[in-house]
């Protein structure tokens, strides 16, 4: 089931995200839809908060296109509880959108590199190192659970630059 999307404006995207307290069929289900509401707007991670849902958790998966427009589909990944340590002292600007803030992308300078421990579905706690475009995502959608976006953390210049458009999307989304 596609879940309805919180957008710019909406309260729950600045608050601090509460813990996730059991990782059951409910979880699982709801975890489902998640993903079905990512891949219908064509995102590449999602966080609860971003569909309503005040809880620690995100999901990603970074799909790669072809020369001939081809997808390969990447790895669903689900992140619970996560916490991020050891970003690398090298910084990297990447264009980064959100689908909580529809028709913005903007330049973020974030670490290259990130740790990131988390639960996964079965309950089980894992640790593993990213770069690239998934410790992008991971830092990205970990934000949101921290009631950060990226606006946040665009120039002073890009933030001003999407301002009228920010306040279409509060006025048009509620
Ligand atoms: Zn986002």
């Amino acid at each position: 089931m596609e879940l309805p999307i919180a957008y710019f404006g909406d309260t729950i995207l600045r608050k601090k995200a509460k813990p996730v307290e059991a990782v059951d069929d409910e979880l699982r289900k709801f975890v489902e839809d998640m993903f079905e509401t990512m891949d219908k707007n064509d995102g590449a991670g999602l966080a609860a908060v971003q569909v309503h849902r005040d809880m620690r958790l995100f999901i990603s998966r970074i799909d790669t296109w072809n020369r001939d427009g081809t997808v390969n589909l990447g790895t669903p990944l689900v992140f619970i509880n996560p916490v991020l340590t050891d970003p690398s002292p090298e910084m990297i600007a990447m264009e980064e959108g959100c689908l909580s803030l529809p028709g913005i992308r903007g330049m973020v300078l974030r670490p290259a590199e990130v740790t990131v421990e988390a639960t996964d579905l079965n309950g089980n706690r894992f640790k593993e190192r990213y770069t690239g475009i998934q410790a992008r995502c991971c830092m990205h959608e970990n934000d949101h659970i921290n009631g950060v976006l990226m606006i946040d953390r665009f120039s002073p210049r890009e933030r001003k630059m999407v301002d009228a458009k920010l306040r279409l999307i509060k006025k048009k989304k509620r």
